[in-house]
Order: structure tokens, then C-alpha cells, then sequence
């Protein structure tokens, strides 16, 4: 696949919350996106930068997370930046919490600068690369991610719409470690030639099942709305990525069983899993 053979480039993504500053201050006005060209060539060589994109439910935080173990590169969830941002009772957090609640998003400014100051405290710990989750969800943000990276892949993740308000409404954190677990078990019949999907769920280890809770934004109106606004505000991010030649479509064909290997496989990673394994 050549998108995948792109992305392993050594990098150093050391100018790149610097670079992503300057592209923010001037754009919080501006409605074009930004020029690309002299801030791409300073940053000509990179690591992974894959984004994840897929509807509320889907499990991009899930398999975000397990390929960031097995490519080395930061798994970095905007969401989990809100969450932080709405837990540390700062400034914005009540702001926050009134949006995220009602199932909208966060303005691109806002989001923006939670996302700058992650990747500058990565950059102080010498991080390189990253998996993208729950960034870009407007076209401006993949405008202006586009002008400070070279996103090399993004994945799309499908489910059926039964599927995602389920494991939505099924969904458990721990608030103590903040992994996400599931209580649905979930059957959706094939029909009309489509396959049927299956998914256990996803029970806590034993230390985290007494510290389980329920997201605010995942009770059945909430993540109506957060279904509509993907739809929306960030379906057309497919056709922006489809028509650069980076989009990789794959329907999860049940749980993490039946889908992670598979998504290895499509993404050329299995032998490296196998390795790392291996040797752990
Ligand atoms: P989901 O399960 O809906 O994919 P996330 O955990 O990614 O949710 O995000 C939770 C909430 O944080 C979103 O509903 C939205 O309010 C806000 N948020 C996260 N990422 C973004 C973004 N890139 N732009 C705007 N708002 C965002």
C-alpha cells in the first residue's frame, strides 16, 4: 500500500508546536487556511502521523492506542484533552462542559491550543510522530493540520449506526487509570448482503471494576447529537483525506478479537506485531 510505506520517515517533529503557534495566531482571524509550502519544507522529515477518524463509538481511542504501543509514537485523543481541560476546573472548563454536553464541538481555537500545548510538552519529552484521535472534525482543522504535517495515513473506522449508539451507551472508564471498557454485548443481524457484527464486551480487570464510570456526553440524546454533528461537521473530512490518496476505509468486522488482526494485516503490520511480541 503506498500510503504505509510513506510513513516510517525518521523525524523530529522539534519545530513543529512552534510552527503550529505561528499557524494558529495568524489563522484565529483568518478564514482561509493558511500557506503550506515554506512551513512544509522545515519540516520535510517526520515519523508516523496517522489520524483516526470514525464516528463517537467507534473504537478509534481503542486501536489508536494499541498501534501508538506498536509504532512508538504518542497516542494523542483531543477528547481526552477536553476531559482533562473540564476535570482541572481552569478557566475554561466551564465553557467546556456546557458544549461537550450538549454533544457539540469545541471551537477550532480551543481545541487548537489544547492540542498545541500537548504536543509542546511532547516535544520537551523528545516525542516524535503521533496517531491523531478525534483530530481533525472540520475541515479548517484539516486545513491547518495539513499546513504544519505530513499526515501520511488516515484510517477510517466503520460500524453500523446500531452498533456505535450501543457500544456508546455501553461504554465504562476507569477513573482511575482512564481506560475505556464496555458492558454491551452486541448482535446486529446481516442483511440486504451486509455481515452480521458480534462484540463481547469488554469487561475491567478487577482493580479498575469498582472505579467505573459512565461519560457525561454518553447518555442516548448525547450521542444522537454527537452522531448528527460527525455527520455534519466531519463525514466530509473522508473525501478531503480520499481525494489526497491517504484514506484507508475498514469496516471493523466485530471486536477487538476478529478486528486487530485484520487491521494489522490491511495495514501491513502484522509481521512487526509478531516481532514485538516476540520479544516482550
Ligand atoms: P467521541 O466519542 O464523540 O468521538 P471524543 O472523546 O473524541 O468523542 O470527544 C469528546 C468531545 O470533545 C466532543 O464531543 C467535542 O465536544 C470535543 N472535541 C474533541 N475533539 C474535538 C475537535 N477536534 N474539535 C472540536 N471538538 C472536539
Amino acid at each position: 500500500m503506498a500510503a504505509i510505506s510513506r510513513l516510517t520517515k525518521p523525524s523530529s517533529l522539534s519545530s513543529f508546536p512552534r510552527l503550529w503557534r505561528s499557524i494558529t495566531t495568524t489563522t484565529t482571524t483568518a478564514q482561509s487556511p493558511p500557506s503550506t509550502l515554506s512551513r512544509r519544507s522545515d519540516l520535510s522529515s517526520r515519523s508516523t502521523q496517522w489520524v483516526f477518524l470514525g464516528c463517537p463509538g467507534v473504537g478509534k481511542g481503542t486501536y489508536a492506542s494499541r498501534l501508538s504501543k506498536l509504532l512508538g509514537v504518542p497516542h494523542i485523543a483531543t477528547g481526552d484533552l477536553v476531559r482533562h481541560e473540564l476535570s482541572s476546573s481552569g478557566p475554561l472548563s466551564t465553557q467546556l462542559a456546557d458544549i461537550v454536553n450538549k454533544g457539540q464541538l469545541v471551537s477550532d481555537e480551543i481545541i487548537i491550543s489544547l492540542l498545541s500545548k500537548r504536543l509542546e510538552v511532547g516535544e520537551t519529552k523528545g516525542e516524535s510522530g503521533f496517531i491523531l484521535d478525534g483530530f481533525p472534525r472540520t475541515i479548517r482543522q484539516a486545513e491547518i493540520l495539513e499546513g504544519v504535517t505530513d499526515i501520511g495515513l488516515v484510517v477510517n473506522l466503520r460500524l453500523p449506526e446500531q452498533a456505535l449508539i450501543e457500544k456508546c451507551l455501553g461504554r465504562r472508564v476507569c477513573n482511575q487509570c482512564g481506560k475505556n471498557f464496555n458492558v454491551a454485548t452486541i448482535d446486529i443481524k446481516g442483511e440486504n448482503g451486509k455481515p452480521g457484527i458480534s462484540m463481547a464486551p469488554l469487561s475491567p480487570p478487577a482493580q479498575c471494576a469498582s472505579k467505573m464510570i459512565t461519560r457525561a456526553d454518553d447518555t442516548e440524546e448525547v450521542v444522537k447529537e454527537r452522531l448528527r454533528v460527525y455527520s455534519e461537521m466531519s463525514q466530509p473530512l473522508e473525501e478531503f483525506y480520499r481525494s489526497r490518496g491517504k484514506l484507508l476505509e475498514f469496516d471493523l468486522p466485530g471486536g477487538i478479537p476478529e478486528s486487530w488482526p485484520k487491521l494489522l494485516e490491511v495495514l501491513n503490520l502484522d509481521e512487526q506485531e509478531e516481532k514485538l511480541t516476540a520479544t516482550a
